[in-house]
């Protein structure tokens, strides 16, 4: 069998959007009824998707406002990130734009895998304040994959992890093809 991929991906977002609900739910199989706020947190997890075996590491942070600063250690050895608003809450949506913009000048512009992920659409319809198309458009305009989930969803909960191990995959194709196209 192939050796193990090993991959760490950090979660942004503002806080109480749901990143520890969705990271947890994934590694430990259940949406956690009463999680205490979260300083930093790195949770691992190993799983097989197609025929690879992936070691993953998730960063799941306190969560950010328009003030934060991302410290060294969300940038370098990471390989993707999970970028979490909450549908009914439109700051967060925001604070999810301002976020992609600081990573984009502390990382450059190439190989950035990105999911962005609307959490909470489990609320009811009369809570929302960001509609699924606002969403998909912001991801669009990053380049990113966009997912429109609840962390109260196993489901979902695992397709945001897939996504983003899909989406390291991709950009570093993507990238790879480039540089071959640069020596032709
Ligand atoms: P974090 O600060 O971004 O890590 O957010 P938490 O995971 O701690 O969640 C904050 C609050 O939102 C908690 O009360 C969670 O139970 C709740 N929550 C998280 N995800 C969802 C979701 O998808 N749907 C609903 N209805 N509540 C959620």
């Amino acid at each position: 069998m192939a050796p193990v991929k090993h991959r760490k991906v950090v979660m942004l977002g503002y806080p109480s959007v749901g990143k520890s609900s969705l990271a947890i739910h994934f590694v430990k199989g259940n949406f956690p009824k009463d999680y205490e706020p979260t300083i930093e947190n790195t949770w691992s997890k190993t799983f097989v998707l197609g025929s690879d075996e992936f070691e993953l590491d998730v960063v799941d942070t306190a969560g950010q406002d328009e003030y934060s600063l991302l410290p060294q250690s969300f940038i370098f050895g990471i390989h993707g990130y999970i970028v979490v608003y909450s549908v009914a809450c439109s700051r967060s949506f925001q604070i999810a734009r301002g976020l992609h913009r600081v990573l984009v000048d502390l990382r450059g512009k190439g190989l950035m895998p990105i999911v962005l992920v609307g959490n909470k659409n489990d609320l009811p319809a009369h809570s929302r304040e960001v509609k699924t198309e606002e969403g998909r458009k912001l991801a669009e305009s990053w380049g990113a994959a966009f997912l429109e989930v609840s962390a109260k969803s196993p489901e979902d909960s695992k397709q945001i992890f897939t996504k983003i191990i899909e989406e390291i995959d991709r950009v570093e194709k993507s990238f790879s093809d480039e540089k071959k196209c640069r020596f032709m």
